[in-house]
């Protein structure tokens, strides 16, 4: 079953108007692979600047984070309805550094897929583990828990609106990238709990991303791997080298 390679990118709180405009514009002019998805995250006040520069069909824009509240009293926050007012289709959820910056569990963080869902919002759910976890050996009992509070929110069809992404959170921004082997050892790991707890066609579906000091030298070697079907990058979404990462297939 052939999964559409895909490369998000995520520019946390980085940018300004201007560069976000040479961003985009980059990415209007480069030939990029069209067989790749791409998606890429600007923080919530570039997104329809973002997505009204973009001109790429196969390049689409994805906010960081949503609230799972249709609306209200939630000083800060933004309603899948106002990303679907403004033409965004994808968030990120989950990302490590909401979950230990800002205190996001494994079941808010599975409630607010479910509700972007719901809302007709795809979603880049991320998951990983910690160095003390990795080291103490729990790597996969980690992962397995951030899935099992998932899927007991998520079912069906919502699956086709999910791409995971494993990042490992020692490799994030560290520029200590996964090595390929510990990198396939866990999407696999993964793909084996979503035939075990879901079901056949959601593992063989679902995209499973690798992220965590993705760059422009190791991503050929990584996207090799039978069960990386992309990346999500920070630091290097903001280089010109994003487009090589995109690239990593040619
Ligand atoms: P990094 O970040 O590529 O800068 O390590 C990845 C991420 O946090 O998504």
């Amino acid at each position: 079953m052939a999964r559409k390679f895909f490369v998000g990118g995520n520019f946390k709180m980085n940018g300004t108007k201007e560069s976000i405009k040479s961003i985009v514009k980059g990415l209007n002019e480069a030939q990029l692979d069209s067989n790749v998805e791409v998606v890429i995250a600007p923080p919530a006040l570039f997104l329809q600047l973002a997505s009204s520069e973009l001109k790429k069909d196969n390049v689409a824009v994805s906010a960081q984070n949503v609230y799972d509240k249709p609306n209200g009293a939630y000083t800060g926050e933004i309603s899948v309805a106002q990303l679907k007012d403004s033409d965004i289709h994808w968030t990120i959820l989950g990302h490590s550094e909401r979950r230990t910056l800002l205190g996001e569990t494994d079941e808010v963080v599975a409630s607010k897929t479910k509700f972007a869902i719901d809302g007709g919002v795809s979603v880049i759910w991320c998951c990983g583990e910690s160095l003390e976890e990795r080291e103490g050996g729990n790597t996969i009992s980690v992962i397995e828990r951030q899935l099992a509070a998932l899927a007991a929110k998520v079912s069906g069809d919502d699956w086709k609106k999910i791409v995971i992404a494993y990042e490992p959170i020692w490799a994030i921004g560290t520029g200590k990238v996964a090595t390929v082997q510990q990198a396939q050892e866990v999407h696999e790991a993964i793909r084996k709990w979503l035939r075990a707890n879901v079901s056949e066609a959601v593992a063989d579906e679902t995209r499973i991303l690798y992220g965590g000091s993705v760059n422009g030298k190791n991503c050929k070697d990584l996207a090799k791997e039978k069960d990386i079907d992309g990346f999500l990058v920070g630091g290097a979404s903001l280089k010109p080298e994003f487009i090589d990462i995109v690239n990593s297939n040619l």
